[in-house]
């Protein structure tokens, strides 16, 4: 007997509400680039939208202001989500990462003070904590939070931050015992963005848009009470934060899904001019996109009845960017010559977004665990080979 894979009528009844809301709320045209300021803007206002219709936040527990999503029910938002074209999110680094570890780690003036902030768009967050020599080897931090009565002074230059640019607080991690190495005596501190100190320096990126940035440290004032956890404890609240990002939340595979349906669809325009073996390539995309849901499907499954997610989120990080990469590359196949056209230039015509993805698709083996790292967990803990 075929296995028959069917929703709950609750859940279809959350589908249905949804693509309703998305359907009335979801911007026409599409908004200009988040990496900018005019599209900053634009999605800043948009999580408020977001917010007022309480689709903000849906996995936060009701306490906080979420609905209480499951992870069938979240993977179901997101497939209608990017079904109906909403915008990228802006806080995504607030919600998705230092939401969840405020709820385990914060105080209850930190939860009261930042959780409402933050769920309604009015602030965002990005995260600093790469240093120019702290990427993958991130214990070797040297930004220094000294302690000065119930103040910490901080010192020193974190890079890579995602939407600093624009962003209003950072969550970083210093080093607060001048003394300790390594994973020791670094400390988990919030800090407002525009404030005496603090330099933020946008860099370029290879679309021109300076979204990402630079952040200088130059005696900076703030509050102990903005520490999140004891002095000390930095490291094992920050791979908790991690651990929110590698794990199933940072890429859902509806983002996947959408683009395998947008490649299909080009390949159809471009079909007579296509060259060899690009069919294969459009199939492979759409079957692998398909796999990486059905796949997710199993683990929120697994998770909802209790079980854990460990190295299987470095598989899947790997699947999705390789993915990500392969599905762009296609695209700029199809489209010849003109992939090269941005798509917001006077006569770009049906080039569609496809150069600006596969630009960011380029980074997806780099952020959130560069694709080496992932390589060496599955090696070390999944495979149990010898430490190279
Ligand atoms: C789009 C994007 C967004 C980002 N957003 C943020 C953000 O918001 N906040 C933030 O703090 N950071 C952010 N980052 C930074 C990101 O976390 C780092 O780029 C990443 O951790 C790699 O560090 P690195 O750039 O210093 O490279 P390095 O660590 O110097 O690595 C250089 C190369 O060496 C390889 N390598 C390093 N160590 C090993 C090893 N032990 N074994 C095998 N290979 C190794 C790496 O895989 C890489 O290919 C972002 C990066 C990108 C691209």
């Amino acid at each position: 007997m075929a296995l028959q894979l069917e929703y709950m009528p609750e859940q279809k009844a959350f589908r249905a509400e949804v693509r309703a809301w998305m359907s009335a709320h979801v911007p026409k045209e599409p908004l200009a680039t988040l990496e900018g300021a005019v599209g900053f803007a634009q999605h800043r206002e948009w999580e408020r939208t977001l917010a007022s219709g309480n689709w903000g936040t849906i996995t936060w527990p009701p306490e906080y202001g979420g609905r209480g999503a499951n992870l069938i029910e979240w993977l179901i938002f997101e497939e209608e989500y990017y079904r109906a074209n909403a915008p990228a999110r802006a806080n995504q680094n607030g919600i998705f990462l230092l939401g969840p570890t405020l709820m385990e780690f914060g105080s209850p003036e930190q939860k009261t003070r930042f959780l409402p902030e933050m769920a309604s768009g009015a602030q965002i967050w990005a995260q600093a904590w790469s240093e120019p020599q702290a990427g993958s080897d991130l214990a070797a931090v040297r930004a220094s939070a000294t302690r000065d009565g119930s103040d910490y002074i901080l010192r020193g230059h974190k890079i890579w931050s995602s939407r600093a640019t624009y962003a209003d607080w950072c969550f970083g991690i210093f080093r607060s015992d001048p003394e300790s190495v390594r994973h020791k005596g670094l400390s988990f501190i919030l800090v407002p963005l525009r404030q005496a100190g603090v330099t933020v320096r946008g860099i370029r990126q290879i679309h021109g848009e300076p979204g990402f940035a630079e952040i200088f440290f130059d005696d900076v004032r703030v509050p102990v009470g903005n520490r999140v956890g004891q002095e000390g404890q930095g490291w094992s609240i920050a791979m908790a934060t991690a651990g929110f990002e590698r794990g199933l939340m940072l890429r859902s595979p509806a983002r996947f899904q959408a683009t395998a349906h947008k490649l299909v669809e080009l390949y159809r325009q471009h079909v007579s001019e296509a060259e060899p073996g690009l069919a294969a390539r459009v199939v492979q995309a759409w079957m692998d996109a398909q796999a990486y849901a059905l796949n997710t499907y199993m683990t929120a499954s697994r998770l909802m009845a209790g079980g854990a997610i460990g190295v299987e989120a470095s598989l899947n990080k790997i699947f999705w960017s390789e993915l990500d990469l392969s599905m762009h590359r296609a695209a700029m196949s199809l489209l010849g010559a003109r992939a090269e056209i941005q798509s917001h230039v006077p006569d770009a015509v049906d080039v569609g977004g496809w150069l600006e993805g596969f630009m960011f698709s380029l980074a997806g083996p780099i952020y959130a665990g560069t694709n080496e790292i992932q390589r060496n967990i599955i090696a070390e803990r999944l495979l149990e080979l010898p430490r190279g």
